[in-house]
């Protein structure tokens, strides 16, 4: 039976779970295949200090004001699609020790978009 939805949130976790795949090659968003900004160079993905302020943590889907997901063109994306949790860029949560914070803001946020997209 197929679903189809007016509205998505994309809340799919990040390099621990599946929402993020990453390998010699590239960092990729696989499900709806979301712009990851990262370094070509896989090099600048870490620094030495292994507590230091490491690049790969804060690997993720950058989005707008909104939550919605940018293109490498810093245009969004997917104009219905919401970016909550651990997919989303910029924050070191673990640094942090933010993460269930960040998913819980988002994941808030990116409903209420997703509602109000769906319904307008
Ligand atoms: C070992 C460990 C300890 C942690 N300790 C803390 C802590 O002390 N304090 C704290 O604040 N946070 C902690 N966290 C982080 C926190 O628990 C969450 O993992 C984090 O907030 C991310 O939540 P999330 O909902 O964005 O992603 P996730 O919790 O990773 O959820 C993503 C979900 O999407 C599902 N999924 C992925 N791909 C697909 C797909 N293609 N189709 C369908 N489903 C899919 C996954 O199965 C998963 O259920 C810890 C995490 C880990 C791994």
């Amino acid at each position: 039976m197929p679903y189809a939805a007016e509205a998505v949130v994309l809340a799919t976790g990040g390099l621990v779970g599946k929402g993020l795949e990453s390998d010699r090659t590239g960092v990729r968003e696989p499900v709806l295949g979301c712009h990851v900004p990262h370094a070509a160079d896989r090099y600048e993905w870490f620094v030495d200090d292994v507590f230091g302020d490491q690049p790969y943590a804060r690997f993720g889907v950058r989005t707008d004001e909104r939550l919605r997901p940018l293109g490498p063109d810093d245009e969004v994306q997917y104009p219905n699609v919401t970016v909550a949790g651990a997919t989303l860029a910029g924050a070191d949560v673990a640094r942090e020790k933010s993460a269930s914070g960040v998913s819980l803001a988002t994941g808030l946020v990116a409903g209420r978009e997703a509602a109000a997209e769906a319904a307008p």
